[in-house]
């Protein structure tokens, strides 16, 4: 099939995005990275779209320290969150994330914005951002708002974002001293979307896990991270797969997906020194 586009746009700046997508009346869409877009428009689940590249807004690009906070540009690629020096440095988790997400070349093109914007549900982005208590900075025709990576993943594809806005970033908390980072995911083959997935984040001595692949949004699972603050992998386990909502699908059933997260949970305990 071929894609069908109501027109393309390039961004010269961030004023020229944001008008370009208020005067497409609600047909406006963001091309970042094209890597899941360009594949909606092939397949006809979207058409008529006024295409708004915003790959030349140099604002975007690049990480930045704010104090004790990574600001992390929307356009940085997959292969670029893999290999930065401040990334790797201040927020390991998502430079262990990011060789994880499908082949290089979608990684040489997909951007971490769009993937917070897509919010496919086996993404490992959404997940990681939940895990480390990440804030998503967006820009409208209203200015400039910051939503907490917890309330920004509303349903399967759906966020906090409304018409007209642009994810210009990620902001996240620097490690601390002793924090530990860890992502593993199960897949039939590497580079397919997990089948479940587990994104684990120990600050101050207390946990954040997060789920992906196995329910419409990331999810923080609270009370199984309560049981591994208390040194209960055990229960952990059971309270992850008390909390899970996962699909049925041709990738798994409910049941597998609920297995597969609670062996990975395992994993990561006894990897982390848990007691296990
Ligand atoms: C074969 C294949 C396998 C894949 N496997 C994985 C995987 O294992 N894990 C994974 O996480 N992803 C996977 N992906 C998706 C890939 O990571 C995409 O790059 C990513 O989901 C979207 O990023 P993008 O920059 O290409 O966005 P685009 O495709 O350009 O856009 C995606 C959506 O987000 C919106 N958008 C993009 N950027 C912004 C922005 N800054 N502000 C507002 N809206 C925006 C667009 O309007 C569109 O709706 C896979 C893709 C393919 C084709």
């Amino acid at each position: 099939m071929k894609a069908q586009v109501g027109g393309y746009a390039r961004a010269e700046d961030m004023a020229h995005a944001i008008r370009l997508l208020a005067d497409a009346e609600g047909m406006g869409r963001v091309l970042a990275g094209g890597q899941s877009l360009v594949a909606a428009l092939n397949m006809g689940l979207s058409f008529g779209d006024l295409l708004v590249d915003i790959t030349g807004l140099s604002d975007l690009r690049g990480v930045r320290e704010e104090d004790d906070r990574l600001v992390i540009g929307a356009l940085m690629r997959h292969a670029d969150v893999a290999t930065d020096p401040l990334i790797a440095r201040h927020v390991p988790l998502l430079a262990q994330a990011a060789p994880l997400i499908a082949h290089e070349a979608i990684r040489n093109r997909g951007t971490i914005g769009g993937s917070l914007a897509h919010a496919d549900p086996a993404a490992e982005f959404p997940a990681c951002a939940v895990a480390l208590d990440a804030v998503i900075r967006l820009t409208g025709p209203d200015g400039e708002r910051e939503v907490a990576a917890t309330d920004f993943f509303r349903d399967v594809f759906e966020t906090e974002m409304r018409e007209g806005e642009i994810l210009t970033g990620i902001v996240v908390p620097k490690t601390q001293a002793g924090e530990r980072h860890v992502i593993r995911e199960a897949a039939r083959r590497a580079g397919d979307y997990a089948i479940a997935g587990l994104a684990v984040v120990i600050r101050g001595g207390a946990h954040r896990i997060a789920a992906f692949g196995t329910g419409p949004t990331p999810l923080l699972c609270t009370v199984a991270m309560e049981r591994l603050d208390a040194g209960d992998v055990d229960g952990a386990v059971s309270a992850l797969s008390d909390a899970l909502d996962p699909p049925s699908d041709t990738q798994g059933s409910a049941a597998y997906r609920r297995h597969l997260a609670g062996v990975l949970l395992h994993r990561i305990a006894t990897e982390l020194g848990e007691d296990v």
